[in-house]
């Protein structure tokens, strides 16, 4: 038997052997290859029990008066398509995102809605505000590979708790005694353990960011020579940055002198930075990983920061979904669609838990059961999604069908062959919107006619892959581009954006100051990826930690625009005032998502709502 990558929306994308036992798969055996290491995570661990969870979805599941009953596939295609095909095209959306990262899994099913021009979403609950925030400016947003971490003497994990949520990007980072400096606004167990803390305000990272460069700039700290032969705007920059001196920064960012100094000797020996995904959730985040950006290309070192692999291999995601042959007829901001769910008749979900995980998700629920929305899942357990569903499809887990996985981080490509039989009748996504869309006529539309492994094939081949070679191989290294090729308009690397010009948005970083206030923030924790295991682990607690200066007491009441959460608090002396923290995406006292009160509010670049720096007032109750 080959390997198995994880497909979870992790940056370790780990890589398993499975082990077999009595002709079932008993365990996984992480690999001990760079940078996976021989060691994993306790959902990696759980993956194989996960198999046999009693929250699986077994059979179709329509919803009667009585609750769900279970109908055969034959029945439950009939319905959907019969759904989609009486809904005008515009009133219908499709709701997925990264549960599963594997090419067919996340991305050709939506060739059927981009087939009748149904809606989308724009993609940017997580890592869109980042990517487009770094394209103003590198004209790329991939950055370092593992290898180069691995030979970092000084580490900046700006923005992400990477001893919980990037475990192998920690250890490598561990392993090559770096010196690690550690900013965030709450006190993660990656600030904890880091040689240098950094605590800043909530939406403020920019400020710090420009700070250090200015900095760098003032007293010559940077490449001169690379500046001049790759780079355009130095002089708009400098002019700019330099206006962030020490008093400006700890002003504005709560970071004092000494740490400040610190930063900046550690960034003048050359340290890389790990942009986390969390800063583009923020308040000036896009600006923030910009600037943050910017200190690399002052030190010369085009692959100074990570952010995300996903667009250094070339795969052609685009295809995948269909975007060469139809689309969307408009696009909804995830942040916005709970808030939207009036606008559509049919919503169809897989591989995302959106009454969790969106800026007030729960409204589609509430749509759903008041019977204004047909809401069709597609899942592998009955999560808060499918409980709100009219009709459940079972889908298989990642170790129960073939697909091809990416990763973000490492450049390992792996085929994962299915490593155990499907539970019930679990059939993978794309065998799903293939056979609704015969049901709908749609067969020979271009496509659908596609087979899906040929769809793969063609997408992998800008990566320089070809499915049957990877089939062969197992996991095959890709290859990045060129770092020191800008897409950019000039075809520098760009201090000044000019394409932020060109569309009206600020050249350079900028910052907005914060209201004064509460602001409710998040940092992962190690049992859950998003909402998934909660079968496995429970929902984390509703607990909000809470600098006791602030308030007192053991329950207290969250609100924001008439939305309210009643949660348990937790006094830690060591959260700065002013921050509630919460760990994970967890329900609140009374079991609502939490995310029915987070800031919705697109970022100015991809879109990503800032739940991050959500504004709340704070009440006993
Ligand atoms: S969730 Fe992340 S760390 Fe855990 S097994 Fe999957 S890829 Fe590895």
């Amino acid at each position: 038997m080959g390997v198995v990558a994880c497909t979870r929306d992790c940056y370790d994308t780990c890589i398993f052997e499975p082990v077999t036992s009595g002709g079932g798969l008993a365990d996984l055996r992480p690999v001990k290859w760079f940078p996976v290491l021989g060691f994993t995570c306790p959902r990696g661990r759980a993956d194989v029990r996960r198999l046999r969870s009693a929250r699986r979805v077994k059979r179709p599941l329509m919803r009667r008066e009585s609750g769900f009953v279970e109908v055969d596939w034959g029945r439950a295609v009939a319905e959907l398509a019969g759904r989609l095909k009486a809904a005008d095209p515009r009133r219908v959306v499709h709701v997925e995102y990264d549960g599963n990262q594997g090419l067919l899994t996340w991305y050709y099913p939506a060739r059927l809605f981009n087939a009748i021009g149904a809606a989308s979403t724009d993609y940017s609950i997580c890592s869109a505000e980042g990517h487009a925030a770094l394209k103003l400016h590198w004209g790329r947003s991939w950055g370092m590979l593992p290898e180069e971490l691995a030979g970092a003497r000084a580490v900046v994990f700006w923005g992400v708790n990477a001893a919980v949520s990037f475990i192998h990007g920690w250890a490598v980072a561990k392993r090559a005694g770096a010196k690690i400096a550690a900013v965030d606004v709450a006190p993660t167990e990656t600030l904890k353990s880091a040689d240098l803390p950094i605590l800043v305000k909530p939406g403020t990272d920019v400020v710090l960011a420009l700070g250090v460069a200015g900095e760098l700039i003032r007293r010559g700290l940077y490449d001169a020579d690379f500046v001049r032969r790759y780079t355009y705007g130095f002089e708009a920059f400098s002019e700019y940055a330099t206006r962030f001196g020490p008093e400006v920064v700890e002003a504005e960012t709560g970071v004092g002198m000494r740490a400040f100094e610190a930063l900046v000797e550690l960034y003048a020996r050359g340290a890389k930075t790990v942009i986390g995904f969390s800063l583009g959730r923020t308040l000036n985040g896009g600006d923030a990983v910009r600037a943050i950006s910017l200190i690399h290309a002052l030190l010369g070192d085009p692959l100074g920061f990570f952010y995300s692999n996903s667009g250094a291999w070339g795969i052609d995601f685009d295809y995948l979904r269909g975007l060469h042959a139809g689309g969307p007829s408009w696009v909804v901001p995830m942040g916005l669609l709970g808030g939207a769910v009036d606008k559509f008749d049919v919503m169809y979900v897989w591989n995302s838990n959106p009454v969790m995980t969106l800026p007030q998700g729960d409204r589609i629920c509430g749509a759903a059961q008041r019977g204004d929305l047909f809401l069709a899942v597609h899942e592998i357990v009955l999560n808060e999604t499918a409980q709100c569903a009219d009709l459940v499809l079972p889908a298989p887990t990642y170790l129960e069908k073939d697909d091809v996985i990416y990763s973000y981080w490492h450049n390992l490509l792996v085929y994962n062959k299915a490593a155990a039989q499907p539970i019930g009748e679990a059939r993978p996504e794309h065998w799903v919107v293939r056979e609704v869309a015969r049901a709908m006529g749609l067969e020979g539309h271009v496509l659908i006619a596609e087979d899906p492994w040929a769809a793969v094939d063609r997408a992998l081949r800008p990566a320089g892959m070809a499915l049957v070679e990877l089939k062969a191989r197992g996991a095959v290294p890709l290859r990045r581009g060129d770092p020191l090729r800008f897409d950019t308009p000039s075809g520098k690397l760009e201090f000044y954006s000019l394409s932020a010009e060109r569309r009206g948005a600020s050249p350079l970083p900028s910052y907005a100051r914060p209201a004064a206030g509460y602001v409710l923030t998040f940092t992962s924790e190690p049992m859950h990826t998003n909402t998934q295991f909660f079968e496995e682990y429970g929902a984390p607690p509703p607990v909000v930690y809470v600098n006791p200066e602030d308030f007192r007491g053991e329950h207290a009441c969250l609100e924001r625009g008439g939305a309210s959460i009643r949660v348990r608090l937790v006094a830690d002396p060591d959260v700065p005032r002013g921050v509630l923290l919460m760990r994970g995406i967890p329900k609140d006292a009374e079991g609502r998502p939490v995310n029915a009160l987070v800031d919705g509010t697109p970022n100015p670049y991809g879109g990503t709502p800032r739940i991050n720096t959500t504004a709340v007032d704070l009440r006993p109750c």
